[in-house]
C-alpha cells in the first residue's frame, strides 16, 4: 500500500468511528512554561540518570542481545524490573500527519491535539518490531518521511514540551525568547543538584545540547558549545570533538580552563582515553574541580565505535580505538566528580554513534555501539550497587531508552551468538537482514527503568489508556519525580 492510499485508509477509519478523536490528549507536559509540577524541598539526595542509545529501537536491542548473549532479552537494561513504550512524535510530525490526513488546517496546539495524529497505535501498532510483526500498513506509515529528529525528542525529554524538529530546549514557533528551562537546570537551581553529560559524540551534538542549551537550531554547534562552556559549565562534559572547530570556538575551550574551575582531559596519541578519564576524575575530585574530557579526534568529533568480531559462538567486541574511552568509562568518571554533590546529581549519558551507524544501514558498528551502551549500563548500576557509599537504588533512578528510531532493520534468519550477516558496506548478500531506511522512523521505542522513581513510569501511560505506552515529554516528568524528596 502507497503512502497515500495508508492516510486515506486512517482518513476512512477516522470517519467511520474507530478511532475516537481525543480533544485534549493527556500527554505530559502542558506546554507552557508555567506548568512546572510542584516540587518538594524535603531532606536526603537524589541522583538522575538517564541513558540514550540515540536512534536505538527494539530490533537493534534484539539484535545485540543476539549477538552477545545469544537471547533476545540479555541486555543489561532488559534487566531492569519497569518497562515501557514511548511514542517520539514532535511538532513537525505532527502537521505532516495532519497534512497526509487531509487536515489542511490543523495546526499542532500544546493545550489541546489529539495524540493520535503523533502516532497512532492502530496503524503503528501497540509494540515495536519484533514484538510485533510487520504489515503493509504499518510498513506505509512507517516509512512515509515523517519522522522527529535528535533535537525535538531530547527537547521533549528535558522539557516536557514538543517543538519543531531542529529546536533545541526551544518553544516552537517562537522568536528570540524561545529558550526553555530544562529539567537538569531545574534541578540545579532548585535542588542544588550536580549536573553532567556524558557522550560518544560532540558534546554540541544534539542529544546533550536539548538537556543543557536553548537554540533554535541544531546545527548551530559554536553557538551551542559556547553555552555549554561559558554559561551552563556542567560539573562535568565528556564527549568528542577534540581540537574540531566545527563543534566549538577553542577560546571558549581556553575562557573555561583559565577559569582553573576544571581539570581537562583530552585525547592523545597513545594514551588509553578510558584510564586517562578515570585518573581525570580521581584528580578533580582531589582538587575540588570540575571534569571536562574531550577526545573522538575523527572528522565527525565522534568516538571511533567498537568493532564486533564475526566468530561464530565466540562473540567479542574490540574497542574503536585505544584514545577514546569505552562509554562505561567514561560514565564511571562522571559519576564519580559527580557523586561528591551532597544535594545529588542528574547525569546524562548518550550512545550517540547507534544513530549515526543505523544512518550508514551499518549493522556491524550498530552491534559494537549497542554492546557499549550495554557495557556502560552495566558499568552504572555496577557503580549504583557499590556498597558503603550514599548512592544506592533507594535514591537514584535509572531510566535507559532511544530517543527515536532508525533505519527499519528487520530480521530475514534468526542470527545466533557471535555471528554477523555477511557484510558490504550497506549491503547484505546474504540476506539475514533487511533495511528499510536510512533515516529515522517515527516507531515506539523502549523504555527501561530501575530504582527510585522506577515504577512511576507506568503513571504516564495514560497517553492511549490501557495500551501502556508514554509519551517521551512524561520523561521530563519522571526526572521530577526521581529528583522528588
Ligand atoms: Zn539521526
Amino acid at each position: 500500500m502507497h503512502r497515500l492510499e495508508a492516510a486515506q485508509e486512517l482518513h476512512e477509519q477516522r470517519h467511520r468511528g474507530a478511532l475516537p478523536t481525543i480533544a485534549t490528549a493527556q500527554v505530559g507536559g502542558a506546554g507552557n512554561l508555567s506548568d512546572v509540577p510542584p516540587l518538594q524541598t524535603g531532606e536526603g539526595r537524589r541522583h538522575v540518570i538517564i541513558m540514550i542509545g540515540d536512534g536505538m529501537q527494539m530490533a537493534h536491542e534484539v539484535a545485540a542481545s543476539r549477538y552477545l548473549y545469544e537471547q533476545d532479552n540479555g541486555l543489561a537494561f532488559h534487566a531492569f524490573p519497569e518497562h515501557s513504550y514511548k511514542t517520539t512524535w514532535d511538532v513537525s510530525v505532527y502537521q505532516s500527519r495532519a497534512q497526509a490526513l487531509g487536515m489542511v488546517d490543523v495546526q499542532y496546539d500544546p493545550a489541546r491535539f489529539d495524540s493520535r495524529i503523533g502516532y497512532d497505535p492502530s496503524i503503528g501498532g501497540t509494540a515495536p518490531y519484533p514484538a510485533l510483526e510487520d504489515n503493509e500498513l504499518r510498513r506505509a506509515y512507517f516509512l512515509s518521511g515523517i519522522y522527529p529528529d535528535s533535537a525535538s525528542t531530547a527537547t521533549a525529554m528535558s522539557t516536557g514540551i514538543k517543538t519543531y524538529s531542529a529546536s533545541i530546549a526551544w518553544r516552537p514557533g517562537a522568536g528570540d525568547d524561545g529558550a526553555l528551562e530544562t529539567s537538569p537546570q531545574l534541578l540545579r537551581r532548585f535542588y542544588g543538584m550536580a549536573v553532567g553529560l556524558v557522550t560518544t559524540v560532540p558534546i554540541s551534538h544534539a542529544t546533550p545540547a536539548g538537556f543543557f542549551a536553548h537554540n533554535r537550531w541544531r546545527s548551530a554547534y559554536t553557538e551551542i558549545a559556547h553555552e555549554l562552556l561559558t554559561t551552563t559549565r556542567p560539573e562535568v562534559m565528556i564527549g568528542g570533538s577534540w581540537q574540531n572547530q566545527s563543534y566549538y570556538d577553542p577560546a571558549d575551550l581556553d575562557q573555561l580552563v583559565a577559569s582553573r574551575d576544571y581539570v581537562l582531559v583530552h585525547s592523545e596519541p597513545g594514551v588509553d582515553g578510558g584510564a586517562a578519564i578515570l585518573a581525570g576524575a580521581v584528580r578533580a575530585n582531589q582538587q575540588q574541580k570540575r571534569l571536562i574530557g574531550l577526545f573522538g579526534d575523527t572528522p565527525d568529533g565522534n568516538f571511533p565505535s567498537p568493532v564486533p568480531v564475526d566468530s561464530p559462538g565466540n562473540p567479542a567486541v574490540k574497542r574503536g580505538s585505544v584514545e577514546s574511552p569505552p562509554l562505561a568509562d567514561a560514565s564511571v568518571a562522571a559519576l564519580e566528580v559527580l557523586a561528591r554533590d551532597p544535594e545529588g546529581f542528574f547525569l546524562l549519558i548518550e550512545q550517540g554513534d547507534i544513530d549515526w551507524a543505523n544512518h550508514a544501514n551499518d549493522y556491524a558498528r550498530m552491534i559494537g555501539c549497542v554492546s557499549d551502551l550495554d557495557a556502560a549500563v552495566r558499568a552504572v548500576v555496577a557503580y549504583v550497587d557499590r556498597p558503603d557509599d550514599d548512592i544506592d537504588w533507594s535514591n537514584t533512578t535509572l531510566i535507559v531508552t532511544a530517543d527515536h528510531a532508525n533505519s527499519y532493520l528487520r530480521f530475514v534468519q534468526r542470527l545466533h551468538q557471535g555471528d554477523l550477516p555477511r557484510q558490504e558496506s550497506s549491503t547484505y548478500p546474504d540476506g539475514e537482514i533487511t533495511y528499510g531506511s536510512g533515516s529515522h522512523t517515527s516507531e515506539l521505542v523502549t523504555v527501561h527503568a530501575k530504582g527510585f522513581a522506577a515504577a512511576k513510569l507506568h503513571d504516564y501511560e495514560t497517553v492511549y489508556p490501557g495500551l501502556g505506552i508514554i509519551d517521551d515529554t512524561s520523561i521530563y516528568r519522571l526526572t521530577l519525580d526521581a529528583a522528588r524528596r
